[in-house]
């Protein structure tokens, strides 16, 4: 798995500090460059300090933005330059509990506003930075005070921001419009029944809120990304939802059919609620056809390609982070591997798809 934190040293006294790995001649004062590379350790000197780095080459890291953490010894690849999956992770606190939810809910928050903010101003040009959690609007007043900030130093950037979209209200509309621009609000709706939804996000009366607020979202012309992670609990009734999105959410620009992810509450709560859609696609394509007849976008992430019908292989994205993405000894002679989004580090064959092979 691609490392997204490094080992590094430098004077344990020193706060942690933001700088970008130069690429090339140096591009502004914040570029550290490098002065040595000696039996796998890289030396770089930053506008106050040097640094060390292990276990990585120059090339890898070329143009990346880090946090270094004296203390901790860790050097944190907020931006990595070649790639297209830079996130930040705003919080770990969220208000929701929902079965399959990959990155489980922490009491404690860290506020990293300001170092994301450095490194915003550090990303190449255009980038799309992913901004997640837990529940990044939790911390609604230092998200938006940041996304002020980060639009006004750099006007090329883009946010995909992932959210339970409980926590807006009817003061955040000038915001949203003004921004619209600029950021992708992806927003899970599991279900049409509001039973249904609340029992996967596991909180009574989250339907009853989300509802005013797509509806807010749609009001402020906001690009809004629909996302529903296909389970045991909610495979059923995806037409139905479907005939509800084209219904009450003809503005969202698109929806994300989503597999699961085997980690955090995903792991723990597999057998309940992985559906292999594999071996069975029927209620997935019929939402699909209906998205399709009434001409809504309509996506599918986190599917292998040879579990998707090829009627729809065209709407499979290679949607897995580079980060966590791997593929399986059968993928090697495969003529759809180039296309296909394979599977997170940490799927498992013997619980996973039945119907899996290459094409
Ligand atoms: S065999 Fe592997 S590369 Fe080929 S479609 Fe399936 S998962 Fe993708």
């Amino acid at each position: 798995m691609m490392q997204l934190r490094l080992r590094s040293d430098c004077d344990p006294a020193l706060s942690p500090f933001v700088t970008r790995i130069a690429d090339g001649v140096p591009q502004c004062a914040e570029d550290a460059i490098l002065t040595s590379s000696e039996a796998g350790v890289l030396t770089y000197q930053a506008p106050h300090t040097n640094f060390q780095l292990r276990d990585v080459s120059p090339a890898e890291i070329a143009g990346d933005v880090l946090l270094i953490e004296p203390r901790r010894r860790i050097a944190h690849r907020l931006i990595r330059a070649a790639s297209r999956h830079n996130t930040f992770l705003i919080t770990e606190q969220c208000d929701q509990l929902c079965l399959m939810c990959s990155q489980p809910p922490k009491q404690h928050h860290e506020d990293m506003f300001g170092y994301y903010l450095s490194a915003a101003q550090l990303a190449p040009p255009g980038t799309q930075i992913g901004l997640s959690g837990g529940e990044p609007l939790l911390h609604k007043k230092g998200l938006f005070d940041f996304i002020d900030a980060a639009s006004a130093a750099r006007g090329d950037l883009n946010f995909h921001i992932l959210t339970n979209g409980q926590h807006f209200d009817a003061g955040d509309l000038p915001w949203l419009r003004k921004h619209r621009e600029r950021l992708l609000w992806g927003v899970p709706l599991y279900s049409s029944d509001p039973t249904t939804h609340d029992e996967i996000v596991g909180k009574p009366g989250a339907f009853a809120r989300l509802s005013p607020n797509l509806a807010l979202l749609g009001l402020a012309g906001a690009a809004l990304e629909l996302r529903t992670v296909v389970l045991r609990q909610n495979a059923p009734s995806l037409p139905g939802l479907a005939d509800f999105i084209t219904r009450h959410l003809p503005f969202a620009a698109t929806w994300a059919i989503m597999q699961m992810e085997r980690i955090g509450y995903g792991r723990m709560n597999w057998t309940r609620c992985f559906f292999d859609s594999s071996s069975d696609f029927a209620s997935i394509g019929t939402a699909i056809d209906l998205m399709r007849a009434r001409r809504q976008n309509v996506s599918l992430y986190n599917f292998p390609l040879c579990t998707v019908p090829r009627a729809y292989q065209d709407l499979a994205a290679r949607s897995i982070s580079d980060w966590k993405q791997k593929y399986l000894e059968s993928c090697a002679s495969c003529n759809l591997r180039m296309r296909c989004a394979g599977f997170f580090e940490w799927y498992r064959e013997e619980d996973g798809f039945m119907e899996i092979g290459a094409r």
